[in-house]
């Protein structure tokens, strides 16, 4: 229980509307996308400056108390819930840019700023920011940061950690640092590369150095659509293996597309095994050869149809359908656990069985829609959260469709992080001296582990089994 002359001096640093404490609001926080656990923290404050921020972390350290960060929730693990932290620090009202240098194609950015912003804020210029996750409508660029987010141009354009320049932190000791810079290779440890994907345990990503780069001339993409799921993942690695990259490849079965089509109505065939979109970018006069050969590979796999957005209201539209299509996903089940996992791109067709047979096993409906050109697959597990015997199941099955990424040579997350969801699946990928090892790196940050507690791997000091009214997996 927090004291109140501890709420009291919260509400003289972030104001009395940056903190909240009623039980029903603090609802809102008590999970992330990943809805299987569950737990509010006692306060939530939204401080506004790294200056609050720094205020707020000092004032933690000096009571001991630990604290969880939060940008917009859309997190996919549970990295934000609240284990062990009874301060949860929200980020959301950070969201200026601070500065845009146009020929350097550099932005500083706060933490809050949703990432859609960044390239809404340089479109007018021909640039953008390339890390595009699926929720870039509403996830922030301090979420983005922490879990070294990708999306689906991510394959061309590589992920978040190849889009950051810099970072502003405040440590858990209310310390504020400055790491990397807007120039190309700061000498010294990378440590703006070791926070990127740090999942919020060094403390809170105040503001960041992002990377732009020019839009690119022209676009073409492609929607071909598969009889079966094997023919289609086997075109990616054709494609790929012809020496094209394109931008994007992304996958929707058969579950998918029904409940897509059903929410958007694209146009899209129900009926097909799955459907691959394709975006190829670049010279304008480099793409029509490319298309042509795209094609001619998807119709060796016996692709049903392949046809190229007419215009860019249909290119918007096809997009519009991929990005919301978790979303969608609400029409076919109450509940849905997105698993997260990553495979050599060439497994892709066994990967696919395999969560196939997994969900026979289990009487589970899974359907498939991600990131193919990356080896990114997103399984997505139907249950209703009420039953706890379809919780079980769900659980189980997610185990075991990230031991198989493993076993067949990948890992147990391609985006989404460890957060409290896979912190059992780390010894399939690491042995105990890798996660002392890993633990000791984050003691140099947070050496009282009051920073994002039992996340990644238990923290030393904290207790990953906690009092608090969460339901924990049985992991
Ligand atoms: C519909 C949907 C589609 C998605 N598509 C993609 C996708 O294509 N690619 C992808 O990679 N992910 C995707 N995600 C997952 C999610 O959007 C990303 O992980 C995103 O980066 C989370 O950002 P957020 O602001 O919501 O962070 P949150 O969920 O609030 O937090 C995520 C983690 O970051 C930490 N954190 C947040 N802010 C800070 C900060 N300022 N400083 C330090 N730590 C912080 C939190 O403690 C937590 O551990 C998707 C999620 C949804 C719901």
């Amino acid at each position: 229980m927090l004291s109140s002359r501890l709420l009291t001096t919260l509400c003289a640093i972030a104001g009395d509307d940056g903190v909240i404490v009623r039980p029903h609001e603090l609802r809102v926080y008590e999970c992330d996308g990943y809805t299987l656990e569950k737990s509010a923290p006692d306060v939530v404050v939204l401080p506004r400056s790294t200056e609050q921020v720094s205020q707020i972390l000092r004032l933690l350290d000096a009571e001991g108390i630990a604290f969880v960060p939060r940008g917009a929730g859309t997190g996919l693990s549970g990295g934000c819930l609240p284990l062990d932290a009874p301060v949860m620090i929200g980020t959301s009202r950070m969201k200026r840019i601070r500065s845009i240098d146009r020929v350097n194609r550099r932005a500083v950015v706060e933490a809050g700023v949703v990432n859609l912003s960044v390239s809404n804020a340089v479109k007018a210029d021909g640039l953008l920011y390339a890390p595009d996750p699926s929720s870039q409508m509403a996830c922030t660029i301090g979420g983005n940061v922490a879990e070294n987010s990708g999306g689906p141009h991510t394959l061309k354009y590589g992920v978040t950690t190849n889009h950051v320049l810099g970072i502003e932190l405040v440590l858990p000791s209310g310390e504020v640092v400055e790491l990397g810079g807007a120039v190309e290779d700061v000498p010294g440890y990378d440590l703006t590369g070791l926070v990127v994907g740090s999942e919020g345990t060094f403390g809170i990503v105040t503001a960041a150095t992002l990377r732009l780069i020019r839009q690119p001339e022209a676009c073409t993409t492609l929607l071909a659509i598969f009889e079966s799921v094997d023919d289609a993942t086997a075109t990616v690695s054709d494609i790929i293996a012809a020496g094209i990259v394109p931008a994007a490849i992304e996958m929707m079965d058969q579950l998918i597309v029904e409940a897509v089509e059903a929410a958007f109505r694209f146009g899209f065939p129900t009926d097909a095994g799955a459907v691959l979109i394709i975006e190829l970018d670049g010279l304008a006069a480099g793409l029509p050869p490319q298309a042509e050969k795209i094609t001619a590979l998807c119709q060796t796999r016996r692709a049903r149809s392949v046809r190229v957005a007419r215009d860019d209201a249909e290119r918007a539209a096809l997009w519009k359908s991929r990005k919301r299509a978790f979303g969608a996903v609400g029409r076919l089940a109450p509940s849905y656990c997105t698993q997260d996992g990553v495979v050599p791109r060439t497994k892709l067709p066994e990967i696919l069985q395999r969560i196939l047979s997994i969900g026979r096993r289990y009487d589970l409906r899974i359907g498939n829609v991600f990131h193919a050109g990356d080896g990114n697959i997103h399984p997505i597990l139907l249950f209703d959260e009420r039953d706890e015997k379809q919780v079980e199941r769900v659980l189980a099955a997610g185990r075991e469709i990230l031991e198989a990424c493993v076993e067949l040579g990948g890992s147990v997350t391609g985006e989404h992080g460890i957060g409290v969801e896979k912190i059992a699946q780390m010894p399939l990928l690491f042995s105990p001296d890798d996660l002392l090892i890993m633990s000791e790196l984050r003691r140099v940050f947070d050496p009282h582990g009051r920073c994002n507690p039992g996340k990644i791997f238990p923290t030393p000091g904290a207790c990953v089994e906690t009092t608090r009214p969460h339901r924990r997996a049985a992991l």
